[in-house]
């Protein structure tokens, strides 16, 4: 293992591996990325449902969206690994007015940054998705450019491609300690020795808040435990044959075709935040009324996978990205809020700039501050799955 480096990247998740392909881009390849695990990829990021998204409340992570979206369209021919990319749609159904009149404002604001995006009546949301009950549903809205992507793909691709332009890649490394004097970064320590440096990245995911503390940062990034469980076959017209992703905005419920099967999943707005990742099979029974009713095929289906992993929410909804103001050195990009996936190519190119200083300054770059948690006047993300 290295020594020194120019930049110590902490965390092998999309958020590492998307920022080590961009510094590598911008010719910073004196670059070391640390991951606790055996394998890269093994956090939130190969635990996630691979939706990708414009439909969002925010200016800027609709910008992000915008971003992160054309470049996985052409991720193969730029870093040269396939991404299994379907863009068959994400359908928001709405059973509130407050609600609809909050996604109205949101396809306004969506429209005029450029995304395709309707309108749709519940007869509409319904002939789009076979198998789906709108008993209750007054609205929908639909972007047909929004679809699901591999995690893993991306993950790997970035790496993969950082690491031949000269990125080390260290496995089973855990950092645990970051050494500061005066003010600055000077080293990280790990279980396999330390380096030293004036540059470390945090991309720890939902242990962000940990990596914070060990240089005296209080970093607001809360774990929460988020489910997904495929069923067996489920074979049309009884559920969708597209891939189009199905959200139920006020419950949280959602669906997509994954093989032969459907992967589907939801927020329990019961529990507090936590580092479990077991499955809880009591909250598949709360469960299942609200997957049911809204695709009856669910009622009838045995569970052939299930797993959980962990979201990391910030207090609104929207990701740190960016330098810590009270500590030279210290640069973030967690807490993606369960949308951090899709944003990695946005994300990572926004703080590859800010590391290398390209002069570029990002008109989004203070909603994603650190800072903006005092500002009264910001307004985080809404649509929050
Ligand atoms: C069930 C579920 C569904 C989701 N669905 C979607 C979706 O459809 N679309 C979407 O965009 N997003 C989705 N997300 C959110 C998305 O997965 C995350 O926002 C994203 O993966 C965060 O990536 P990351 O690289 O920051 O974190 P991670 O992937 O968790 O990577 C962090 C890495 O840091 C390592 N690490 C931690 N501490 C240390 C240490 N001390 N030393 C060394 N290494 C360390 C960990 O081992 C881990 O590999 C979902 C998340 C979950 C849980």
């Amino acid at each position: 293992m290295k020594q020194t480096a120019d930049v110590v990247i902490i965390g092998g998740g999309c958020m590492g591996a998307s920022t080590a392909f961009h510094l590598s881009k911008l010719g910073v390849t004196d670059v070391v990325l640390l991951e606790r695990d055996t394998m890269l990829g093994t956090g939130s990021t190969g635990r996630n449902a691979g939706g990708v998204r414009h439909q969002f409340s925010s200016e800027a992570n609709v910008r992000f969206s915008i971003e992160s979206i054309a470049f996985f369209e052409r991720f193969e021919e730029e870093v040269g690994s396939p991404i299994d990319l379907h863009q068959d749609g994400y359908l928001f159904l709405l059973s509130t007015e407050d609600d609809r009149h909050a996604f109205h404002t949101n396809v306004e604001m969506q429209k005029r940054l450029g995304v395709e995006v309707d309108e749709l009546s519940p007869a509409e949301a319904a002939r789009l998705a076979p198998g789906l009950n709108v008993d209750g549903i007054l609205g929908a809205t639909f972007c047909a450019r929004d679809g699901i992507a591999d995690p893993n793909g991306v993950t790997m691709g970035f790496a993969k491609f950082a690491q031949a332009a000269g990125v080390e890649i260290i496995r089973e490394a855990e950092v645990t300690g970051i050494k500061v004097e005066s003010g600055s970064v000077v080293a990280v320590q790990t279980t396999r020795g330390e380096i030293l440096t004036h540059c470390v990245v945090n991309a720890a995911g939902p242990y962000a808040r940990n990596i914070g503390a060990m240089a005296g940062l209080n970093i607001p990034v809360l774990p929460y435990r988020r489910h997904i469980f495929i069923t067996q076959p489920i074979a049309p017209p009884l559920a969708p044959a597209s891939r189009i992703m199905v959200i139920e905005f006020e419950t949280t419920f959602y669906f997509h075709r994954e093989g032969s099967g459907i992967l589907f999943g939801m927020g329990d707005r019961d529990e507090g935040p936590t580092f479990d990742t077991s499955v809880s099979w009591e909250f598949l029974e709360r469960l299942t009324p609200f997957a049911s009713r809204r695709l009856p095929a669910l009622g009838d289906s045995a569970i052939a996978h299930a797993w959980a992993g962990l979201y990391e929410m910030t207090p609104d909804g929207m990701p740190i990205i960016g330098a810590a103001p009270s500590l030279r050195g210290f640069y973030m990009i967690n807490g993606f809020s369960g949308h951090g996936f899709q944003h990695c190519p946005a994300a990572g190119r926004m703080l590859a700039n800010m590391i290398v200083g390209t002069g570029e300054a990002d008109p989004d770059a203070p909603c994603f501050s650190l800072e903006r948690f005092t500002d009264p006047s910001h307004r985080g993300e809404r649509n929050v799955v």
